[in-house]
């Protein structure tokens, strides 16, 4: 994808600036947020725009609402949270483009706030109805798109509006595309990729836009059960997605080809049952016994990765290594998560239980970028083309 004017590169001042956010934060049930990371990640892009002398508008959905106003999905406890952040008062009105929004957006003044109410209380917010991104490029003079985690969605705050008011990245979406786009492009050799996680279905997109860019790839997870089954490895009980070994055993063979060389455990923690106090063992990988699932990658795979990892200048990772949840499984995924952070690589972590696992082991300051888009950033590494990114700019 050509690279995307950023808000750096536009004057601001004195202008009335849209910005499409990702405030979609988890809250309990008496609607406390309960995390504001997603919040903070924004500041700043907002703290830029308001320092420079423009107003800002900013856009976010919230939960799924379905086009229909969901009082618990109001945008209220967000607006009081951004204003603690901010320490400077943020206005809030009730509609996203009604006669309410579109008056306090007038009246807004450089170095002040709005925040219009959630975006998908709009019909028209995820077709993308030419009506309502028309109605959202007239309450400003310029659009800024900061929400990566909703940019593979084409919705009307993230992709319409960006066809009536020039667009241009927020500083959270420039490091996104600047971070990922290091996976995909100029990436620093030895590169190795780790790949875990749940599904192999989830994630062949990726291993087969990698292949030739990566020099090993390092596989975990549920993911790495169809893999040995392509190779014509017992997998016991372990997760297997049939309909995915030719797939795989295509990806395999292409990856030979292209000088990536594909890993999988030499060893396993297996357990007799998918549960947290199932019965469990180490074993040989060649030797998964009969109806036992393989949940964690064992020791020597911790090690034998550990290694190669040590040894890389860019190392990207997706997916824990096993049920990192359950304490008796996390080892595996620990060990490679300490692995990243002792290195002296460029690491760049995609996923949201990649990022979860490396919070509860604490590592999460001693890499170099976490993504904040699951979905975003595995579509982006896919090689697809993100409309919310593709409707900003070039540079
Ligand atoms: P991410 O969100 O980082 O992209 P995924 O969503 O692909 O990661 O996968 C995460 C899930 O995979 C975790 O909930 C974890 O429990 C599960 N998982 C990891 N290893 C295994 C395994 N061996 N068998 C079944 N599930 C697994
Ligand atoms: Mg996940």
């Amino acid at each position: 994808m050509a690279r995307k004017l950023s808000v750096k590169d536009v004057e601001v001042e004195g202008k009335r600036v849209l910005v499409r956010v990702d405030f979609n934060v988890p809250m309990d049930d008496a609607g406390n947020i309960t995390d504001d990371r997603r919040i903070r990640a924004s500041l700043p892009t907002i703290r830029y725009l308001l320092d420079k002398g423009a107003s800002v508008i900013l856009a976010t959905h919230l939960g799924r609402p379905k086009g229909s106003v969901v009082e618990k999905l109001r945008l209220d406890p967000v607006a009081r949270r951004l204003q603690e952040l901010l320490g400077i008062t943020v206005k809030k009105v009730d509609t996203v483009v009604g006669e309410d929004a579109r008056a306090a957006a007038e009246a807004l003044q450089p170095g002040e706030v709005l925040l219009l109410e959630n975006t998908r209380f709009e019909p028209g917010e995820t077709s993308n109805e030419e009506g309502l991104a028309r109605a959202l490029a007239s309450l400003a003079d310029l659009y800024v798109n900061d929400a990566f985690g909703t940019a593979h969605r084409a919705h009307a705050s993230t992709e319409g509006v960006a066809r009536f008011l020039p667009g241009v990245a927020g500083l959270l979406m420039q490091r996104e595309l600047d971070m990922l786009g290091e996976v995909l492009g100029e990436a620093q050799r030895p590169f190795t990729a780790v790949l875990g996680g749940n599904k192999v279905s989830d994630k062949l997109g990726v291993i087969n836009n990698l292949l030739g860019k990566v020099d090993d790839l390092l596989t975990g997870g549920g993911m790495c059960f169809t893999l040995m089954r392509a190779m014509g490895l017992s997998t016991g009980a372990s997760l297997v997605e049939e309909e995915q070994v030719d797939a795989v055993r295509e990806a395999l063979k292409r990856a030979e080809g292209m000088g990536t060389r594909i890993h999988v455990p030499l060893d396993l923690v297996v357990a007799d049952r998918f549960a947290e106090d199932a019965e469990t063992r180490v074993v040989d990988a060649r030797d998964i016994p009969e109806g036992w699932m393989g949940l964690d990658i064992g020791p020597r795979t911790v090690e034998a990765y550990r290694e190669v990892i040590l040894a890389s200048r860019t190392v990207f990772w997706n997916g824990p290594m096993g049920v990192f949840e359950w304490g008796p499984f996390e080892g595996g995924t620990r060990g490679v998560a300490q692995a990243i952070a002792d290195s002296e690589a460029v690491s760049i972590i995609g996923g949201g239980d990649s990022a979860a696992a490396l919070r509860k082991f604490g590592l999460e300051d001693r890499v170099s970028f976490v993504s904040t888009g699951g979905g975003a950033s595995m579509e982006y590494l896919e090689g697809k083309e993100l409309p919310g990114v593709a409707a900003l700019r070039d540079a």
